[in-house]
């Protein structure tokens, strides 16, 4: 949001800089979304609803998601809240208490971190390595956990780097995690539908039935419907947990909003054709983006599966002099990037790793081909 920031202020300054900063959807929220929203508000319906959101929105969730992954969840399963951000936040404030640790993977979702320690928590990490596609094993999460581990982490597919763990990866965790009755899974599928390159997105409670009781998933309207701004999230869940995060969600925000929640409703009970569409321009972006940012010199880049987000590693480029700066770590390089070549990048320190950079690539090829074309005038090719 920090670069984001600074690259909007050098915009308005009539200068020309090319984002890869956003993490959201490019595209507009589909029509008939806004149509069902436009009905909702000439219904009259613009008061409170109920504070975990519409039993119909919880029911249409659970629907979804049943039908999607075999799963069998009730609408008391689900709560909907401002965002997956919030339903995260509030699953955190529901179930650490001071001291739990929680093992985060990185690179992480840079709010992971955050959201523990306010919960009073404290972030255990576990490295992923570029070699191994940034995912981590089944041991080095056994080999993280201890008597205070409360929950673990899991975001497939990923921010910052839309990587995907395979279905015998989250099953060989899932074993380890038998042995550890004490210890949650908070799965963070929010990019669950924007996978592509023949990769598979699996749901972590389809393949651990017997982790059901302390598995927690959660996702949102956001990036799958290009919904950012109507803040719809949810969480699924133990009826028990669910229960308690309504509780505290009513003291904090009450509902998501009035209208925003018939229009999730559309969403979800359609047949994903603009989804698949959009899905398609991310896939087509992707494999462009990719093999570009490879050619250019001090670069390396995994192939991204999913989401909208490519992870280049660039410390070949540290110690180089960039528009007369000595870049030296993820955060002098993009700001030595924004100010000599007006290209916006993520610093990979926001997500625990510093060798790397986050580009997004949710916005148009022809952007892409202009923030790629300076990236590489300025570091040559290899
Ligand atoms: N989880 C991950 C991994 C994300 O990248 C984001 C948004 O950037 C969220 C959750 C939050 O999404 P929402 O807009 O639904 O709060």
């Amino acid at each position: 949001m920090a670069v984001t920031a600074k690259a909007k202020a050098m915009k308005s300054q009539g200068i020309d800089v090319v984002g890869f900063g956003s993490g959201e959807p490019d595209f507009d929220t589909p029509d008939f979304i806004k149509e069902a929203a436009k009905a909702s508000l000439d219904a009259g319906e613009t008061k409170y609803t109920a504070a975990s959101g519409t039993p119909q929105l919880r029911a249409a969730v659970a629907k979804r998601v049943n039908s999607d992954y075999s799963l069998d969840y009730a609408p008391e399963n689900v709560i909907v809240s401002l965002g997956a951000k919030f339903a995260l936040y509030t699953a955190c404030q529901a179930l650490l208490d001071p001291e739990d640790e929680v093992i985060i993977p990185t690179p992480y979702w840079v709010s992971y971190p955050e959201m523990v320690k306010q919960a009073g928590g404290t972030p255990v990490y576990v490295e992923g390595r570029e070699e191994d596609n940034f995912n981590v094993s089944a041991d080095s999460i056994r080999g993280a956990i201890t008597d205070r581990t409360k929950i673990l982490i899991l975001n497939s597919p990923n921010n910052p780097g839309g990587f995907i763990y395979e279905k015998a990866e989250l099953e060989a965790i899932a074993k380890v995690l038998g042995d550890y009755p004490n210890v949650l899974v908070f799965s963070d599928e929010i990019y669950e539908k924007l996978v592509f390159g023949g990769a598979e997105f699996t749901c972590f409670a389809s393949i651990a039935p017997d982790l059901r009781d302390r598995t927690i998933l959660f996702s949102g309207a956001a990036k799958t419907f290009a919904m950012t701004g109507w803040r719809v999230g949810w969480a699924i869940g133990p009826a028990a947990i669910i229960k308690a995060m309504g509780s505290i969600q009513s003291h904090a925000t009450s509902n998501p909003p009035s209208m925003a929640q018939p229009a999730t409703i559309a969403a979800l009970e359609s047949d994903y054709s603009e989804v698949r569409a959009m899905c398609e321009q991310y896939a087509k972006r992707a494999g462009h983006m990719h093999e570009r940012v490879n050619a250019i010199d001090g670069f390396s880049c995994n192939r991204p599966q999913g989401a909208f987000y490519a992870f280049a590693n660039v410390s070949g480029c540290y110690g180089r002099e960039v528009g007369g700066q000595k870049v030296t770590d993820s955060l002098s390089f993009t700001g030595a990037v924004l100010e000599t070549a007006q290209v916006a990048l993520v610093p990979g320190v926001a997500f625990g790793h510093d060798t790397n950079v986050r580009l997004s690539y949710a916005t148009s090829m022809e952007q892409i081909d202009k923030g790629l074309d300076r990236l590489e005038k300025l570091f040559g090719r290899k």
